[in-house]
């Protein structure tokens, strides 16, 4: 049969922290798979986009490079242009550098003479195979490095003429690619790659960022590319990942909440259950600790009674025993009574200006007896320049009472009790010492609580109810004071008892 505290914990560990696992691990496989989802999408729409770009920024150099030649193609068409019309043609479009015509039997129409270098790449490509390539292949051609074109147009006539020109690369730059992908609305870093994979143009600076995908352009630009960047941290598997850190972040606060409350709740189960054990163990000490006085007394009383005890010697000793037994029970009830007031709030505390030697002495005194008769060597010293402290005498001597008491009830062979009084520290201290059975570390701290005994009284054989020492604190607590405990098994013990000198 489980116990409460270990039913609590198995219900407590089935109803919240399985579902709490079964969320997380769902939550993790979800998350994954959106993880992997998005990734895709975005990749989806990266590729879209860059498709589209990339047909914009053709349209446009189209559109450009036709509004020349089409500007050309009427000026052939009405003869042959002067070589200074053909000069404000170009001048008045940026992204032509340069202009050769040829006719089909290799004839340079304009300009008057080849430019230094130009020949070698221009003159192969106008030859007579490049032409008939291009009547039949669509009358446009991009050759070397996207930046020389062909195109082929028709003189009056209808004699063929090659126009081959050389793009304007800044031009380019600035005019086609800057305004196409410069302006479009999206937030993904997108460059041009020239046919060796350099940088022609980049929306911002690329850095480290991850390049996504390219795509390629198509008859304009043959063998360049369009690319699409990511930011490091920008990816939606990185977006992803920080909400799934934040998820598990989260969970694992709410899960560790969850464990904190089980924890919690299961040690105020404990806590009950062992302050009911405590309080049964009370109830059976008190009474025992009742009995045995009250039997002393009875059986005492009865053989006087019956006057079979001749001898006055021993009489007078009879009386004594019923004297002592009926204060050590007056000393039980006090503390059952007082600790129960104290318990509810209706104690009070009488302060007044209080000689200390005095009720040290006095409270000693009702000790002479046990004292004498188990042989205790018993050494009080008090600091000869003591002031009066102000103090619930009656109280402060409860206390000390109930610390000698225990002084003799937990001594072993070694019979010594010495109670010292002295100004410490601008407090008054009195400690009561013996040098009996001791008490261990962890025990120290538990001893104040009320109905707390070390080892149970059948083991330990010592009489007890268990709320001396909670009251001891509580009326020096109640004085503004503290109560330390300085003990070590088998070496004795000593309770040291502060208060303010002028009272609260
Ligand atoms: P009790 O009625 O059991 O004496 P107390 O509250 O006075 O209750 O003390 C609590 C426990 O502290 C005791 O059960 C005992 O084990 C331990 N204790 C108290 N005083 C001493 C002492 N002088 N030496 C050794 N153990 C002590």
């Amino acid at each position: 049969m489980l116990s409460p505290s270990a039913r609590f914990s198995a219900l407590a560990l089935l109803a919240i922290v399985a579902p709490a696992a079964i969320v997380a691990v769902l939550g993790y496989v979800s998350i994954r798979q959106w993880e992997v989802s998005s990734e895709l999408l975005y990749r989806e729409q990266a590729r879209d986009m860059a498709t589209m770009a990339a047909e914009k920024v053709e349209m446009t150099l189209r559109r450009a490079e036709d509004a020349f030649l089409d500007r050309l193609q009427v000026a052939l068409r009405s003869g042959t242009p002067s070589e200074r019309a053909v000069d404000a043609l170009i001048a008045d479009s940026p992204l032509i550098r340069r202009l050769y015509l040829v006719n089909p039997r290799g004839e340079l129409l304009y300009p008057r003479a080849w430019r230094e270098g130009d020949l070698a790449v221009f003159g192969p490509l106008v030859s007579g195979a490049a032409l008939r390539r291009l009547e039949r292949d669509g009358k446009r051609g991009v050759i070397s490095n996207n930046l020389v074109c062909l195109a082929l147009l028709t003189q009056r006539g209808g004699q063929p003429v090659v126009a081959a020109y050389l793009r304007d690369p800044d031009t380019m730059r600035r005019e086609i690619l800057e305004t196409t992908l410069g302006t479009l609305e999206s937030s993904t870093n997108i460059a041009v790659l020239d046919h060796e994979g350099r940088t022609v143009y980049s929306r911002a600076p690329i850095g480290d960022a991850r390049r996504v995908l390219s795509v390629g352009f198509r008859e304009a630009l043959p063998d360049w590319r369009l690319a699409v960047y990511q930011t490091s941290g920008a990816s939606p598997r990185q977006a992803v990942r920080r909400q799934v850190m934040f998820f598990t972040g989260a969970l694992g606060v709410l899960v560790a909440v969850i464990v904190a409350g089980i924890v919690m709740t299961w040690r105020l189960m404990r806590r009950e259950t062992e302050m009911a054990r405590l309080k049964s163990d009370f109830v059976a000490n008190v009474s025992h600790d009742l009995k045995t006085p009250l039997s002393v007394i009875r059986m005492f009383g009865e053989t006087l009674e019956m006057g079979r005890v001749a001898d006055e010697g021993r009489r007078q000793e009879y009386y004594r025993v019923i004297t002592r037994e009926g204060e050590r029970l007056s000393r039980l009830i006090d503390n059952v009574l007082d600790f129960s007031r104290i318990e509810g709030g209706r104690q009070t505390y009488d302060m007044t200006p209080t000689a200390v030697e005095p009720l040290i002495r006095a409270t000693l005194e009702a000790f002479g007896y046990p004292l004498a008769q188990q042989g205790f060597k018993v050494e009080v010293s008090v600091a000869a320049d003591l002031p009066e402290v102000t103090m619930d005498a009656d109280a402060v001597g409860q206390a000390l009472a109930n610390l000698i008491d225990n002084a003799i009830k937990y001594s072993g062979d070694d019979r010594a009790l010495t109670i010292d009084a002295r100004i410490a520290e601008g407090r008054l201290v009195i400690a009561v010492s013996d040098r009996g059975l001791g008490i261990a570390p962890e025990e120290q701290a538990k001893i104040f609580e009320k109905f707390y005994r070390v080892g149970r009284s059948d083991t330990q054989g010592r009489r007890g109810s268990g709320v001396g020492l909670a009251l001891v604190r509580h009326i020096v607590e109640a004085h503004g004071g503290t109560i330390a405990v300085e003990s070590a098994p088998g070496d004795g013990s000593r309770f040291s008892l502060r208060l303010p000198l002028g009272g609260t």
